[in-house]
């Protein structure tokens, strides 16, 4: 099937006289026979539904649509984006190792990295989102367990040469995690291009509504565990009975575990009514990309010949940095988001957005709405304006958020309020 359908088809196939649509069941418990059978489930040697926060009737058929999308063997949902990154990297990380991550990752997967994972004795080499071959091959250390970054940063808008890392990962024989979220499998499918592991944050295009929180992780299936670098996948698992994952679940073995262990133990499981909001929006979500990269290139490009605009930023644009690598791994575009630099420093920013009408201040990003945020007064206002230039944040940066309203009426909105600044 093509991907237009995969949105619509994949994941659920009813039964005769069974509900057309994808049920939600909210039920966190599922009735056997026998204590037998139960205890066949605890065991991993019959699979089956016990209890919700392992798996869920619901999930499962979203997990399996997303999974077809990427590429993949298998998937498992999460509460959050954070919770889908937490779990997959505590998945095969524990005290002692050390990953290397990109610098220009969302902000709470950079906090994650950089304090509450390095607390846990996870250690972390940020390189920047542009590095070379050769820096990236020196970041590497004997416990490197994996390599992290996103296809397209939020907010930065960086572009990850994504099979010069894969090659690089693979070089040092550990997976290459990436996070997905900005251009999703309609624009972008990393495991295409070497990824091992893909995580997105729901939350964003993929709901499209801003209606319910979520994340997944995506395991490719591709991975070789059994290279003496994760024993936790290759070597007896005590709390099973000593399973071996690799051996009892094959190439599924990374998402297999993330489910039976970290799932289990930790517990960020999504809600069966925000699998099935999520479910309603993937339906959409081949109709709804294009709208957006459409959109967001007519506004980059209005912007760029605007002079009270100082500078824009969006990979699709020709004078991009970017151009050539977003052409390379995603020609039909790369996502709705567009930053820009007003003329007049910070005042200059803050005065644009309070005149804008239809486009609305709000933190979300990647929904069907038109909306924005100034990072210097809200998600870094902590920082001076030193500070944020350091972090390529500059104070009178706006993120564009341009959602699938006609876009003559977001260019209007924009040129009214760029006219009062
Ligand atoms: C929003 C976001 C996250 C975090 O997701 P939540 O669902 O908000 O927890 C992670 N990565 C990227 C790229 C994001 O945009």
């Amino acid at each position: 099937m093509k991907i237009e359908t995969k949105c619509i088809q994949s994941g659920y196939t009813p039964k005769n006289g069974e509900p057309r649509v994808l049920p939600i069941v909210q039920s966190t418990t599922y009735k056997y026979d026998t204590s037998d059978e139960m205890g066949k489930l605890f065991d991993l040697e019959a699979e089956g539904f016990f209890y919700t926060r392992l798996a869920n009737p619901t999930l499962d058929a979203v997990e399996k649509k997303i999974a077809d999308l990427e590429g993949g063997v298998g998937a498992m949902l999460t509460s959050s984006g954070q919770a889908a990154t937490t779990a997959a990297v505590t998945n095969i990380c524990k005290s002692g190792d050390h990953v290397i991550c990109s610098s220009a990752v969302y902000g709470g997967t950079f906090n994650l990295f950089m304090k509450t994972l390095k607390d846990l004795g996870i250690d972390c080499t940020f390189v920047p989102p542009m590095v070379t071959e050769q820096e990236l091959n020196d970041a590497f250390k004997d416990n490197t367990k994996l390599v992290f970054t996103e296809s397209v940063t939020n907010p930065s808008l960086d572009i990850a040469d994504i099979e010069m890392f894969a090659k690089c990962a693979h070089g040092h024989n550990v997976p290459l995690f990436v996070d997905n979220t900005f251009p999703t499998p309609i624009n972008f499918r990393p495991i295409e291009w070497g990824a091992d592991i893909v995580l997105h944050s729901t939350s964003k295009y993929m709901d499209g509504h801003a209606v319910a929180l979520g994340g997944v992780i995506v395991d490719s299936g591709n991975f070789d565990w059994n290279n003496g670098k994760f024993p936790m996948l290759s070597t007896p698992d005590e709390t099973y009975h000593g399973v071996v994952y690799t051996e009892h679940f094959g190439k599924s073995a990374f998402i297999a575990k993330a489910r039976v262990h970290i799932m289990r133990d930790m517990g960020p499981q999504q809600s069966p009514m925000n699998a099935f909001l999520l479910n309603i929006g993937l339906e959409t979500l081949f109709l709804r990309m294009p709208r957006h990269c459409e959109n967001a290139l007519a506004v980059a490009k209005f912007l760029e010949a605007n002079d009270k605009i100082e500078w824009v930023n969006y990979p699709s644009l020709e004078s991009s940095k970017y151009y050539k690598l977003a052409q390379k791994y995603m020609p039909n575009g790369t996502c709705g988001v567009v930053s820009f630099g007003v003329k007049g420093g910070r005042k200059a920013a803050e005065k644009l957005m309070a005149e804008l009408k239809l486009a609305s201040i709000v933190t979300h990003v990647a929904d069907a709405r038109t909306c924005c945020l100034h990072p210097a007064s809200a998600t870094h206002r902590q920082m001076n304006d030193q500070q944020l230039e350091a972090a390529g944040i500059y104070p009178n940066m706006i993120r564009f958020s341009v959602g699938i309203e006609n876009v003559e009426d977001i260019i209007a909105d924009l040129k009214q309020a760029i006219d009062k600044v």
